[in-house]
């Protein structure tokens, strides 16, 4: 998915100003990688649709900065389809909160049910109490208390032979004598939704009245997940998704399809079989991660607010006329200032953030200081016009600000070299002044 996206969005990039034409084609990317992603069909009819009808909107093609928008649109969107804000888990005014697990066998139901009953220890002192009823295969109950064993988790457990009904009985009612604030119930699960499993599983949920039904879900199993949660969401009072197996690169679509199909929210993903790999599920960073995009959203709402499109606008044409001068200089410098430190930018944006070079490399906010203090130093006349700067005039420039004279004559040096490289840059056809800021 990310891969297509991003390829499709890189396109744009390179075009600086775009046509609807080019919206259309993105679009046509975007749909594609959602198919591919196993996202489900109608979902993504639904979502290409809301994108495209906003893109070709004014305030993507009239805008300096079309890729950018089109990214902020389609990660809106998708946040929109994932629910927008996290969903909190429910509970109960009275103790015990009840939480029923239910899934297709595989799922991650058990594992789940463990590292949620951890978590809530971890973070609530809570004192949970976990139910083994899935009575068909005795390891089943073996890893159940297992688990618990590991984690300091009491486990209810009656063996094979009683039904899982009355298990879940008698296991409430040692949880009430307990004083337990949580139980888990960990049914059985199936290859395929069968009637008797969902009978069995209706049952338990007349019996229990669970404050949550979390539905459990593996997401590597693709278009396949959608019929399942729908299949489960059909027959039980689903209140909530686990996403399981969200760990190494599997395919976000299921995120994208379970809640446009079933209603329901997810409510947490698994990211591995560790305890600890249970993490809540937040719409906005599942959106960033299906876009592959790291914090670039971030950056470009920042570049956003501090960034003023008319005067970008004039500086291309100056850039492209080479009449980029130091008056100019200043100005980008503080801009470039206002939106933060330049470690905190390059932060954000994908393929500099891992850069190796760029991680460690120490870029002094004092070095600019420096910088503007020799433009500072500089006549009204110099600022204008940079080829007056002979060798006399960057000898007071030098001692008007402080800086030895090799700085001043690097810096004018470098100056020129980047003003020409900006000329060269804005009258290729490269987009202009978006270029400098790495989108
Ligand atoms: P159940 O049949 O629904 O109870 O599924 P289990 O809890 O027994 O999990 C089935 C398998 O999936 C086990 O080997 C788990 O360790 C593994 N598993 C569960 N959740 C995750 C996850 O988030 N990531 C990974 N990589 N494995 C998981
Ligand atoms: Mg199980």
């Amino acid at each position: 998915l990310t891969e297509r996206l991003q390829n499709a969005i890189a396109k744009l990039r390179r075009k600086g100003k775009i046509s609807e034409n080019d919206v259309k084609e993105v679009m046509r990317e975007i749909r594609l990688a959602l198919l591919e992603a196993d996202v489900n069909f109608k979902v993504v009819k639904d979502f290409v649709k809301q994108v495209r009808t906003r893109a070709v909107g004014s305030e993507v093609l009239e805008s300096l900065t079309p890729a950018q928008q089109i990214v902020k649109i389609v990660n809106e969107e998708l946040i929109k389809v994932m629910g927008d804000e996290a969903v909190p888990l429910n509970h109960s005014k009275k103790i015990p909160t009840i939480i029923m697990m239910v899934g297709l066998q595989g799922a991650g139901k058990t594992t789940t049910a463990s590292k949620l009953a951890a978590k809530l220890k971890r973070e609530n002192k809570a004192r949970p109490l976990m139910i083994a009823a899935d009575v068909y295969r005795p390891a089943a109950i073996e890893q159940l208390k297992i688990l618990g064993k590991e984690n300091d988790i009491p486990v209810f457990e009656m063996g094979t032979d009683v039904s899982p009904v009355e298990i879940v009985r008698q296991g409430l009612a040692q949880a009430t004598a307990n004083k337990n604030d949580y139980v888990f119930i960990d049914t059985a699960g199936r290859l395929q939704i069968d009637e008797k499993l969902m009978a069995e599983l209706a049952q338990i949920e007349e019996l229990a009245q669970p404050d949550e039904i979390l539905l459990t879900v593996d997401a590597m199993t693709g278009q396949n997940a959608v019929e399942v949660a729908q299949g489960f969401n059909d027959q039980l009072n689903i209140t909530g998704v686990v996403l399981t197996k969200l760990d190494g690169d599997t395919r976000g679509g299921a995120a994208l399809s379970i809640r446009a199909v079933t209603g329901k929210p997810i409510k947490f993903i698994g990211q591995g079989e560790k305890m600890d790999d249970l993490d809540v599920f937040y719409p906005d960073r599942m959106a960033s991660r299906i876009l592959g995009m790291g914090d670039m959203l971030t950056l470009i709402e920042k570049a956003q607010r501090d960034y003023d499109a008319e005067k970008a606008k004039k500086l291309e044409e100056k850039m492209r006329e080479n009449t980029f001068d130091f008056n100019d200089f200043l100005d980008q410098m503080n801009q470039i200032q206002n939106m933060g430190s330049l470690q905190d930018i390059i932060k954000m944006i994908p393929g500099l953030a891992n850069n190796p070079a760029l991680k460690n490399a120490n870029i002094d906010p004092k070095d600019m200081e420096r910088t503007k203090a020799i433009v500072y130093s500089m006549t009204k006349a110099e600022r204008e016009n940079p080829d007056l700067l002979n060798p006399s005039r960057r000898r007071r420039i030098a001692a008007g600000s402080g800086r030895p004279i090799q700085e001043v004559n690097r810096m004018i040096k470098q100056f020129k070299q980047m003003r020409d490289m900006m000329s060269k840059v804005s009258k290729g056809n490269f987009g202009g002044m978006e270029q400098m800021f790495g989108n």
